[in-house]
């Protein structure tokens, strides 16, 4: 069966544009007809310069990967036509060691909607209509709004970082950089038990945003005094790094108590003048966090049973067409967190 869709691509930096486009769907999979998406950090980086670290776009490529939808037609009973659904943006392969014991986000060829690591590259779901692995549909009430369960890949990634800490409950928490995902980690951590949760950005906006995400305190990263913080070898049990910027680790490594943890989830560049003896004689945990496993399935849970609210992170909405002027905005840090697609 040929199916019209509508698409968004990106070939290049600053080059994206909305195209026809026709699938076939032959019974396999699950066909669904996308009626939502968030915009990431990465799509943006595809197409503010055309990569991701190394990643270079060679090819028009559909943006995308935080998507929800409808079932059209599927190939399992499971998912009937109608029912809304939540789509993992992960394909492991399923027989790697890593996929084996259960680390599918370590897959070695993981496909990965949207992403340019591997030629031909891997199409997000930017568009009216997508096949994929039926396992890749989670579905949800269909009471629940489709904003609302946009936000279920950003929140995976941010449950994903704080269980890489181990358990959090009665944990003081430091949150460096409150983007949606340094937001979504304050939220889950909360979730999740911490007893005290401290943030820092250089943006107004995004910390009092992270205080209607459950921040109890919220400091200026730039003018802030963290000097209490630092006292007795650091105050908080666990740090996460949801920034990149070197700054923003070595002030996590400063106020993060002795044989505490930090968890790296902002992707950055080179770190200058790396305390390597902070690290050392504090003996701290330095976890990296990567995507997500199971998480996903309990982000879904986590939103439509409103055990957490990432509706302040919306900033706006535009339809599908128009794509460049929701991309532009949403590059616009003053002004936009989380933008949505309509489809
Ligand atoms: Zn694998």
């Amino acid at each position: 069966m040929k199916i019209e869709t509508k698409s968004c691509v990106v070939t290049g930096k600053k080059d994206v544009a909305v195209i026809n486009q026709q699938i076939d769907y032959q019974g396999q999979g699950t066909l669904v007809k996308i009626t939502r998406g968030g915009i990431c950090g990465s799509d943006l980086h595809y197409y503010e310069h055309g990569q991701v670290g190394d990643f270079k776009v060679r090819e028009a490529m559909i943006l995308g990967h935080e998507v929800v939808g409808v079932v059209e037609q599927s190939d399992t009973p499971r998912l009937k036509p109608g029912q809304k659904v939540a789509l993992n943006p992960s394909k492991p392969c399923k027989t790697c060691k890593y996929c084996l014991s259960g680390d599918e986000n370590q897959c070695t060829t993981m496909k990965f909607f949207g992403s340019a690591m591997y030629f031909p590259h891997i199409n997000g779901a930017f568009t009216g209509y997508k096949i994929v692995d039926s396992d890749q549909c989670i579905a949800y009430d269909n009471q629940v709004s489709d904003q609302l369960m946009v936000f279920a890949e950003p929140l995976a990634v941010a449950i994903h970082a704080v269980n890489q800490a181990g358990d959090i409950n009665g944990k003081k928490v430091f949150v460096s950089g409150v983007g949606p995902i340094g937001s979504l980690i304050v939220a889950a951590a909360k979730a999740k038990g911490a007893a005290e949760i401290v943030c820092a950005d250089l943006s107004e906006r995004c910390l009092s945003l992270a205080k209607s995400m459950g921040a109890d305190t919220t400091i200026d990263a730039a003018n802030g005094d963290f000097s209490s913080y630092q006292e007795q070898k650091g105050y908080f049990d666990v740090s996460f790094d949801a920034s990149g910027h070197h700054t923003s680790i070595r002030r996590c490594l400063e106020v993060t108590r002795a044989r505490g943890t930090l968890v790296q989830v902002g992707m950055g560049g080179a770190v200058p003048d790396f305390p390597m003896m902070m690290l050392i004689a504090k003996e701290i945990s330095w976890v990296g966090s990567f995507r997500f496993t199971e998480e996903f399935a309990t982000a879904v849970e986590w939103l439509a049973n409103k055990v957490i609210d990432p509706m302040p992170l919306l900033s706006a909405e535009y339809p599908q067409d128009q794509f460049t002027t929701a991309l532009d905005f949403a590059l616009d840090k003053s002004k936009a967190s989380k933008v949505q697609l309509v489809f």
